[in-house]
């Protein structure tokens, strides 16, 4: 039932799983190596509970790397992966060889075995955490939609061509056309790498040697210690703070602005909430104060969720009287990272042509994975965002009946999922989990593929609220793959 026995039970047993400290290793089998070799010499009798052999016997049965290289499936990898990865892959193989830990002839099982599916590392993982918009985890996972729009402008594209009559087109007019499309009150739009970009650009190009008036109760950090009211400052806009943390009035406003005026920056505080003896200023109030408003919404919503009343959408401050919209586009919108910049035209079309604007731009996958998002189907986002807590629940609910029939010590549990990624704060979910000892939360993340759940009451939570249905059977699959099954436990008769 577990592949791969020996490394993976022993990758198990070593430190604490869930420890941060704990990094998977692409060879769990590595320190033990060190170990014996230093630690065993050749007088050592043979035939002794498998002691390592010595290093020159080992050397000269080792097939030689460029033998090994040329196994017909490896020649294929070199074509696939590059000489590079495969000849360490094989490098591998062979130093386990060498600490005994494989027998010789098995260097090139081994390697096969250890290809890895892509030439680069990252690595798909299953989000089990309960949260929808994971920044560790590349916050909005594409639909099918944007995934195969990204493969289709992989390679030379019309993203700066009209193929009708052969000359220059505008970079991304058709992802700018869709999102218009979307949002009405738009006269214009223009993508940049991030939400940060778009503010930056905004303050670069509106406010630079002048004021950006914005509430004490606006100055975000973002995360990563990184703050918005410090972003500002970088491009050489002077902040003027007004109000105070929990109270800003129009008047403060009013009070703030002059001539020296860039824009007056609306921020909508997307993670963290204040409550008690609060009040702001909305966007159609600060529209009266006659400079421009420029607004940030944080969450890419182009118009209301009627899951997340509280969250503000482009449409809606627009129609405010926002100038511009700013937000990011792999939050709630569901696309891929990438600063969406909405509103009047001659501002957006200032903020394009400004030379900034050139060290900000996207690249056509961006483009190609945005258009497809605000385009096509329903966002994987989305679909989390409304499951059905009862079908959640069904859902744990049968994986963990089967995964109890393999002996593992499992149970379906109410849970809480959140928005997360800077999103609904405060906002709960109802949701359902498999609930798993804690002890295996560790091994999970390093399975194949690699699973993402939280610690919560000393249990593993796997939340289902995040993962699509069509990948029950690869979650399944990893749990029983993974996890050690409990002695004495009753084993797999299932199915
Ligand atoms: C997330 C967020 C940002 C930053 O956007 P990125 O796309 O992460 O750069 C800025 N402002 C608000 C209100 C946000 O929620």
């Amino acid at each position: 039932m577990r592949a791969g026995g020996g490394t993976r039970a022993r990758a198990a047993a070593t430190p604490a799983p869930g420890h941060p400290a704990h990094r998977p290793s692409p060879d769990p089998g590595e320190g033990a190596a060190e170990l014996m070799d230093s630690d065993h010499t050749s007088t050592m009798p043979d035939g002794v509970r498998r002691p390592p052999p010595h290093a020159d016997g080992v050397r000269r049965r080792l097939p030689r790397t460029d033998v090994t290289l040329a196994d017909p499936r490896l020649a294929a990898a070199t074509e696939r992966l590059g000489r590079g990865i495969v000849k360490a892959v094989v490098a591998g193989a062979q130093e386990r060889a060498r600490a005994g830990e494989i027998p010789p002839h098995e260097v090139t099982e081994q390697a096969v075995a250890a290809l890895p599916a892509t030439a680069g590392r990252l690595r798909p993982v299953l989000n089990a955490t309960g949260v929808l918009l994971h920044t560790n985890l590349g916050r909005a996972p594409l639909s099918s939609a944007a995934r195969e729009a990204v493969l289709a402008a992989s390679g030379t594209t019309d993203v700066e061509l009209d193929l009708a009559t052969g000359a220059r087109s505008r970079r991304g007019r058709s992802a700018t056309e869709a999102l218009l499309e979307r949002v009405p009150p738009a006269e214009a739009a223009h993508v940049v790498n991030n939400g940060a970009a778009a503010l930056v650009l905004a303050a670069t190009a509106l406010a630079r040697g002048r004021d950006v008036v914005v509430s004490r109760g606006e100055m975000v950090e973002i995360g990563d210690g990184f703050r918005l009211p410090d972003l500002l400052v970088s491009t050489g806009a002077r902040l003027r703070e007004v109000g105070t943390t929990n109270r800003t009035s129009l008047a403060d406003y009013a009070a703030a602005v002059t001539p020296e005026t860039g824009f007056v920056l609306k921020v909508h505080p997307s993670n963290f909430r204040v409550t008690g003896f609060t009040r702001d200023v909305g966007v159609a109030a600060l529209a009266r104060l006659g400079v421009p408003v420029v607004a940030d919404i944080g969450s890419g919503l182009l118009a209301p969720e009627p899951a997340l009343p509280a969250e503000p959408d482009a449409a809606t401050w627009l129609r405010a009287g926002a100038d511009l919209v700013t937000a990011s586009g792999d939050k709630l919108l569901g696309g891929p990272q990438c600063g969406l910049l909405l509103g009047r035209a001659d501002l957006v079309r200032r903020l394009a042509r400004h030379p900034l604007a050139r060290a900000l731009r996207v690249d056509k996958l961006t483009l190609a994975a945005l258009e497809a998002t605000v385009r096509g189907p329903e966002t994987p986002v989305h679909a989390a965002l409304h499951a059905d807590p009862g079908r959640l629940r069904e859902r744990a609910e049968r994986m963990a009946a089967r995964l109890r029939r393999h002996g593992l010590d499992c149970r379906a549990v109410d849970s809480e999922a959140v928005v997360g990624g800077g999103g609904a704060p405060g906002v709960t979910l109802p949701s359902a989990a498999v609930s798993l000892p804690a002890s295996y939360t560790g091994p999970l993340r390093r399975a194949e593929p690699a699973v993402m759940g939280r610690v919560e009451g000393g249990r593993c939570l796997l939340d289902l609220r995040a993962v699509p249905e069509a990948a029950d059977g690869a979650l399944e699959t990893a749990v029983r793959r993974t996890c050690p099954v409990p002695a004495g436990a009753p084993t797999g008769s299932g199915e």
